[in-house]
């Protein structure tokens, strides 16, 4: 396995876990932090962990049907189909210990000057904490936009790294995103959000559920068939 594998990866803070836990699935680890430890030492412990972590992943996505390709590397050259317009990445380092995401039309990631093999997965890291408040934001207007209509409100709207779902809506109302929807056009990402929303009255893909949706978003149609034509493209290229 070479050392720059791109490891996608989460972390979630947590005020009830007492030490740092990995867990690892096919699509990628996620990092349960403390609520009082700092990033950096949640980072070190995943760096500790990472061969393991590599190791058990690859033995995880053995039992799966493999994409074809690899991600495309997040490097200076590389363009990021943000909002579903294809905008410019430039990385570089800097000695601040934290990274940084700014967006005026190209995205600028200054990431810690370190090792140059981490580097890579620095940039992907800063991107998915960028990408996951910037998403939560739009997606907090559209439920607002869209929930008073039937009455369908969400207990809480999270935005994850997932392999094979775009959304879902828990039995509680919560609902999650795909980080990837950052990576839509904008009618895609409202798509999702209203169908989860819908599931919130209806918990099956019965004809009336579709009838809600499409009371949303009469033209719904061409957004779900963006995702069945794009969507594993999009998984593959930014896993
Ligand atoms: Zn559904």
């Amino acid at each position: 396995m070479p050392h720059d594998f791109p490891l996608p990866y989460g972390i979630r803070y947590s005020r009830r876990a007492t030490r740092l836990r990995l867990i690892v699935k096919a699509s990628g680890v996620e990092l349960v932090v403390p609520s009082a430890l700092g990033e950096e030492r949640a980072l070190e412990f995943l760096q500790r962990h990472r061969a393991w972590a590599e190791r058990k992943m690859v033995e995880l996505q053995g039992r799966l049907p493999t994409h074809a390709g690899l991600p495309q590397r997040l490097e200076t050259g590389a363009t990021l189909p943000f909002q579903g317009r294809e905008v410019p990445l430039v990385v570089q380092g800097a000695r601040d210990r934290r990274a940084r995401v700014e967006f005026d039309g190209r995205f600028l990631i200054t990431v810690p000057v370190t090792d140059p093999a981490q580097t890579e997965w620095r940039v992907r890291m800063a991107l998915f904490g960028w990408v996951k408040v910037w998403l939560a934001g739009e997606a907090a207007q559209l439920a607002a936009q869209h929930a008073g209509k039937f009455g369908l409100q969400p207990r809480e709207i999270r935005v994850k790294r997932m392999r094979s779902r775009w959304g879902s809506c828990g039995p509680g109302n919560d609902v999650n995103l795909n980080w990837l929807l950052a990576f839509t056009p904008p009618g895609v990402l409202e798509y999702v959000m209203v169908h989860e929303l819908c599931h919130i009255r209806h918990r099956d893909h019965s004809a009336r559920f579709w009838d809600l949706v499409a009371r949303h978003l009469p033209g719904y149609l061409e957004q779900r068939q963006w995702l069945q034509r794009h969507g594993a493209e999009l998984l593959r290229r930014l896993a």
